[in-house]
């Protein structure tokens, strides 16, 4: 990639986290502005919570366009806006911010990036669909959120804690989510696996550099169905051991890359205000960088 051009009216976009220098999204986003022939740069700050609300006006003062938000600010950041969206609501985090009629508006891009494998590679009637979701953290709100979305017809949620799994069903209330959704200890696995069309894993188990373990056993895993969907969150590595063995089992295997590509696909429009983005540019960005890490 040629290093972009800064001019006196280069303008700002960039993502807010502590730490950030992990971020791929850096690396994305360039990558799309620079093929678009854009005058704007994403560059990564790293804001302490502490230091938020000061950082967040002066934002505002030398006019930020927009910027994502990654750990531990995606709640602290939400008092500090003027509008959040619905999506970001329910999910109770934000991940995009722009400067809309200079007030700060968040959102939520998780979902939109977790469903796109989804909805196009592999679209089909969810309505008689089981999902079952390991893992109850901030990324499994926007997979259940998404699951939701995609009209599945029940979504288990399996974690360590239940007192986390009580407050996370009872974190959607009445909605029309709540209906759907149970939540389950670890050891009901062995009987959910077989009915799961969807099998999601939202826990870090198995994440670089720790390659070898997988959030299931395999002896669990043989009872998934060779006609369900594994799907990751991760994506390095590349084949997480939860991928392998599903794998091994027939099912069709999607890693989290896609979604971490969709999810800033779906913030650079809000940004840029415009519906067609060099998807494929981002996509070979990350996957370049990416390669050998798996
Ligand atoms: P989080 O809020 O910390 O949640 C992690 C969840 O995993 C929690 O429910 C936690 O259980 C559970 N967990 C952690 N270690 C576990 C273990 N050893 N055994 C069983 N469960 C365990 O993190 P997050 O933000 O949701 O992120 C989770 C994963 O998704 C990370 O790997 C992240 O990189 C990935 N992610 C990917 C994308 C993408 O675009 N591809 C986007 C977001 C996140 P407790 O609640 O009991 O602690």
């Amino acid at each position: 990639m040629t290093k972009p051009l800064i001019t006196g009216r280069t303008q700002l976009l960039g993502v807010i986290g502590h730490p950030v220098e992990h971020s791929l999204s850096p690396l994305m986003h360039n990558a799309a502005l620079a093929q678009l022939g854009l005058d704007y740069i994403y560059l990564p700050f790293p804001i302490k919570p502490e230091n938020l609300e000061v950082a967040i006006a002066g934002f505002a003062a030398i006019n930020v366009v927009g910027f994502s938000v990654t750990i531990p600010l995606k709640q602290a950041i939400m008092p500090l806006l003027s509008e959040i969206t619905p999506t970001a609501r329910a999910i109770g985090a934000v991940n995009t911010v722009s400067r809309q009629n200079n007030q700060w508006v968040g959102t939520n891009t998780d979902i939109e990036g977790f469903i796109a494998p989804l909805q196009t590679t592999y679209q089909q009637d969810w309505s008689q669909k089981i999902a079952v979701v390991l893992g109850n953290g901030g990324a499994a709100r926007a997979v259940v959120a998404g699951c939701q979305q995609l009209g599945f017809a029940q979504i288990h949620v399996v974690g360590r804690n239940m007192q986390k799994l009580v407050e996370f069903r009872n974190s959607w209330g009445n909605s029309p989510l709540a209906e759907k959704l149970q939540v389950h200890i670890w050891d009901d696995l062995a009987q959910l696996i077989s009915s799961a069309d969807l099998l999601v894993n939202t826990t870090p188990v198995g994440m670089y550099p720790q390659m070898n373990d997988s959030p299931v056993s395999v002896e669990d895993m043989q009872k998934l169905s060779p006609s369900a969907i594994a799907y990751d969150l991760i994506y390095i590595p590349h084949a997480t051991q939860f991928l392998q063995q599903a794998q091994k089992q027939g099912a069709i295997a999607i890693n989290g890359l896609e979604m971490l590509v969709q999810q800033g696909v779906a913030a650079l429009k809000i940004w840029l205000q415009r519906e067609t983005l060099p998807v494929d540019v981002m996509r070979q960005a990350l996957r370049q960088h990416l390669l050998g890490k798996s």
